[in-house]
């Protein structure tokens, strides 16, 4: 019995033993895939930066997932024509559509070391030295805007979920038997609501505050409304300012905010997942005045510090309000989180069992330094508002208001016709010639072209290829 036992479980390794490549596949495998990630950086330059979509199908694999491996040569190669290829090229310099990152390369290096030594990042006990970088990386995050050293952060996908993981926290902190009521202005991205949503306040009283001629949250407006509230016995509870909305770049007047929020008792919760990095350059630091009020931070280090999509981050100026809202249901856990090296991120964050996702941050900031990204945050915000400059000066555009960060909601007004059917028209014309990617968006019911500058790689000929790929697209239609 025991012998016929051996030899199944023989067998059975044999079976498995593709999964572990010997030293020398190793180094064969992982240099292709270096060569192919390297050939593509090699090309993001020069190509374009939307591909058809016909091009997901110039490949098959029959069947997709076969029962023995494939050749990793035509694998990389279907990865190539039918992944990399059809779509945005969300690297390109050239990609100016959304919120763009571009994706620095150390962090690919960060994430290839964090999956081959698969270190335990949730708690500190199995993993002290990556739960100690994830600490600093959050403790990074929040001296960059401003918060006290009783401040705790956690890592998170993105900017969803960091604003989620900061409702909550506000939630247990301020509103633990509902009843409370919310602020925001129509400019709120839709991941807030969707967070109140999740977080069971999706019915509670929601308050729309007017904005200004800026776009931003008017402070009379706010005031009006928590004292109406509070007039009528209702609990201020949450107010969620923005710092840099998605549509226009626009920051709400933070610090009167968080005055207002102070004589309401009323949580403030700063939407920062595009606007709320600028806070590392001199100029971004000085438009944000009055983030360091907040009670809550929402960061997302995969738009304004350039990493590849996965990384958010939620901070929270009095940490223990960010542990007891996570680690209350994990009790018996705890004491193995608590040592030297900070707390564990199991019991910040509703996950456990996670990316070790510090790496792709921390190893960036390591080997290029802060110098480079604050220097790179700066030259975007310049490119807003050069652009903005250039498209002033051509007969026909509105540019819309000097940018506050580095996007630029803009229109052409043609001589005749529909503007807003001319401005789609347009969008659509200079996305299908995939030279320079833009978005489009609605402000107050008439259609804009938004340019977001915001990837690494845009320099001063990108923002003129985008000029020229305007106005080219202009005369195309006129
Ligand atoms: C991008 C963004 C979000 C959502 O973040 P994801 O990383 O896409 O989940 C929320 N708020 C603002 C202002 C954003 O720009």
């Amino acid at each position: 019995m025991i012998d016929q036992l051996r030899a199944d479980v023989e067998r059975l390794r044999q079976g498995a033993a593709r999964l572990e490549p010997d030293s020398a596949e190793r180094r064969a495998i992982g240099g292709q895939a270096l060569d192919h990630a390297l050939g593509y950086w090699d090309e993001v330059e020069t190509a374009s930066s939307n591909r058809p979509w016909s091009e997901v199908f110039s490949q098959r694999l029959e069947p997709e997932f076969a029962e023995e491996g494939r050749d990793p040569a035509a694998v990389l190669d279907y990865v190539g024509a039918c992944i990399d290829a059809p779509g945005f090229a969300t690297t390109s310099p050239r990609f100016m559509a959304y919120i763009p990152g571009g994706g620095v390369p150390y962090s690919a290096f960060g994430d290839l070391l964090a999956a081959a030594s698969n270190k335990y990042s949730g708690f500190a006990s199995a993993s002290p030295g990556a739960v100690r970088i994830e600490n600093a990386c959050a403790a990074w995050l929040a001296s960059v805007i401003g918060f006290p050293h009783d401040a705790a952060g956690t890592l998170t996908s993105g900017g969803s979920i960091a604003n989620l993981t900061a409702v909550v926290a506000a939630r247990e902190a301020s509103d633990p038997d509902g009843g409370g009521a919310i602020y925001v202005t129509r400019f709120a991205h839709y991941c807030i609501d969707k967070a109140f949503h999740i977080a069971g306040r999706g019915r509670a009283p929601k308050r729309l505050i007017a904005t200004d001629e800026s776009y931003r949250m008017s402070v009379e407006a706010l005031e009006q409304a928590l004292e109406d509230d509070r007039r009528s016995g209702v609990r201020p509870w949450l107010v969620v300012a923005s710092a840099g909305t998605v549509d226009t770049g626009a920051i709400d007047p933070l610090p009167e905010i968080a005055e207002l929020c102070r004589k309401y008792g009323a949580w403030l919760h700063v939407d920062g997942a595009y606007g709320g990095l600028f806070a590392l350059c001199d100029e971004g630091k000085a438009l944000l005045r009055g983030i360091e009020q907040a009670d809550s931070v929402a960061l997302d280090p995969h738009k304004t510090l350039f990493l590849p999509y996965g990384t958010g981050a939620a901070l929270v100026r009095d940490g223990r309000l960010l542990q007891e809202a996570f680690s209350a249901s994990g009790e018996y856990i705890r004491p193995l989180g608590e040592s030297e090296v900070g707390p564990s991120p199991a019991d910040l964050s509703p996950e456990l069992t996670r990316h070790f996702r510090a790496l792709r941050l921390w190893l960036p900031l390591q080997i290029a330094g802060i110098a480079a990204f604050r220097a790179a945050q700066a030259e975007k915000l310049a490119l807003a508002r050069y652009f903005h400059a250039r498209l002033s000066e051509i007969e026909g555009f509105d540019a819309g208001p000097e940018p506050q960060l580095s996007v630029v909601a803009f229109r052409y007004i043609p001589k005749s016709g529909d503007v807003d059917d001319f401005n789609e028209r347009l969008m659509r014309h200079i996305q299908q010639e995939g030279r320079v990617m833009m978005s489009g968006t609605r402000i107050d019911g008439s259609y804009r072209l938004r340019c977001a500058i915001l990837c690494f790689r845009t320099h001063l000929d990108h923002v003129d290829d985008a000029i020229d790929a305007i106005v080219r697209g202009v005369k195309a239609l006129s």
